[in-house]
Order: structure tokens, then sequence, then C-alpha cells
């Protein structure tokens, strides 16, 4: 059953994400050769915590962390480690939080220094399709088509798109109805509505698109041990047409990098 949100409960849900977008902002200048994962998970908790909220896959379906980290090779779920970043790495960071009992759920794959070309492009296409996806999320159009927007922008680059792991409505609850595939039929699965909130999270490999699983039960990688990209963004449907409660922003400004990739999913731009 898909739980529409009022204008208020959306706009408690931009609480919710805006302080996993900070705490992804304040992470980025960190993620660098040297630190762990581990380290990186402590700083997530502590600010987390500083904020106001609670960390939201601590303990959620026993995850024993605050963070998803999944270097390389790893897709998602990732525990986190005192195993060394390395310059050449890629690492994916999935942060969940909770805040007036609503959920903020988003990633972003971060390059550690310099890193292959192809592997750089795989970045670049993944949140490209990340956006691609979110331009479908309107009233009238159906789950199919986000899918297939996004497995046809990532395929016509030779990527592997996952089947097994899928995007999700979002509320007090971490997985809501729908699921939102990374795949799919134009015009085909449910319809979007007015006062949707769902999490957008293309999982996308440089090879196949087979997976497997560790045997500690969690984390999830290339079949092939090709690196894979991981960007996911909350977005409510307002006025009919898809809305950003979470934003990349802060990583921005920490990297010195510019976009405007955001810029058409917000009313107003967006004051840091
Ligand atoms: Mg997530
Ligand atoms: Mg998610």
């Amino acid at each position: 059953m898909i739980i529409v949100k009022s204008r208020e409960e959306i706009e408690l849900m931009r609480e919710s994400a805006l302080v996993v977008s900070k705490t992804l902002g304040m992470l980025a200048p960190e993620v660098k050769p040297g630190v762990t994962t581990l380290q990186l998970d402590k700083l997530a908790e502590e600010f987390i915590r500083d904020h106001g909220a609670i960390p939201g896959f601590l303990g959620l379906y026993d995850f024993p962390n605050t963070l998803c980290m999944s270097p390389n090779a790893q897709v998602v779920h990732g525990i986190p480690n005192d195993t060394p970043l390395e310059e050449g790495d890629i690492i994916s960071i999935d942060c969940g939080a909770i805040k007036n009992e609503y959920y903020g759920d988003h990633a972003y794959t971060f390059a550690i220094g310099e890193i292959a070309p192809e592997v750089e492009k795989l970045l670049k296409v993944t949140k490209e399709s990340l956006y691609v996806g979110i331009r479908e999320l309107k009233v009238g159009n159906r789950v199919g088509d986000v899918g297939n927007a996004i497995q046809k922008y990532c395929e016509k680059h030779g990527y592997g798109v996952v089947r097994e792991l899928v995007g999700h409505g979002l509320g007090k609850t971490m997985h809501e109805d729908p699921e939102m595939p990374n795949y799919g039929r134009r015009g085909y699965g449910k319809k979007f509505i007015e006062g949707m909130t769902v999490a957008i999270e293309p999982m996308i490999n440089l090879g196949t698109k087979r997976i497997e699983q560790l045997s500690d039960g969690w984390t999830i990688l290339t079949r092939d041990r090709k690196p894979s990209a991981h960007f996911e963004h909350d977005v409510a449907i307002v006025n009919g047409k898809p809305e950003l409660l979470s934003t990349f922003a802060y990583i921005y400004d920490a990297l010195g990098i510019t976009s405007d990739e955001e810029n058409e999913f917000r009313e107003k731009r967006l004051i840091l």
C-alpha cells in the first residue's frame, strides 16, 4: 500500500533527508587515502546524533553500523571495517537518519584521488541516470517508466543494471511501497500519485549485472569483481512533479564541484 504524505509530512521528510545530505557533505573531505570506513562511520554517527537525529541503518534488520560502506566491487550493504582506503578506490556511502520519526536515505559514490577513466565514467553515468529516472517520477507515469529510463541510459554504455536490489517508497519506515527497480517496461507498474515519497537509487556495474553476497550476510558485490556505483536521492511528488528532498550540494560545496544537475527539481535555489 502506498502511503501518501501531506505537505507538512513532506517538509518533515525534507528535514530528515537534509540531515543525511549534511552528513555526506561532512564526510566528503574526509574520504581520502588512509582513512578507514570504520573511522568515517564513527564521524557520521556522531554528526547525526549532534543534529537531533538517529542513525537510520544502525540496528535496522540488525545492520551493525551507521553507514553502508561499499568500496570498488561492492555494490551495496558493505560493513565498515578497519581497512584504509587507497588512492584509486571508489567508495559508495549509503546513509540513513531518522528525524521527527521520518527516514532520510541517500547515497553517493566517492572517488579516492585519481581513479581509472573507465571508473570515472561509470560514476558520471550512474549519477546522470539517477536524474534521468527522477525526471520520470511525475503524476500519471508509472514505476516502469522510471526503471526503463534508468536501464536504457545505463545499458547504452554497456553497464550492468543490478536486478536484485531496488529503490523504494520512504516514510516512517525505511522500505515502503512501491518498489522502484532500476529496470522495467515503460507504461507498466504502479501509477504515481501526488504526495508519494520515494528513494530512487541506481546500482550500476561496470561489467556484469550479476551479483553475489558475502558470507557476512550483508555485503553485495559484483560477480566479476568489477567496480559498481550507487547514487540515491529522496524525492517527493509535489504539484505533479518530482521535487528533491535530499541534495548533493553539501558534497559539491566541500569538494569544490559546480553542478546544476539538481536545479530543475527544486522550486528555488537551495541556500546552504
Ligand atoms: Mg540508501
Ligand atoms: Mg534506499
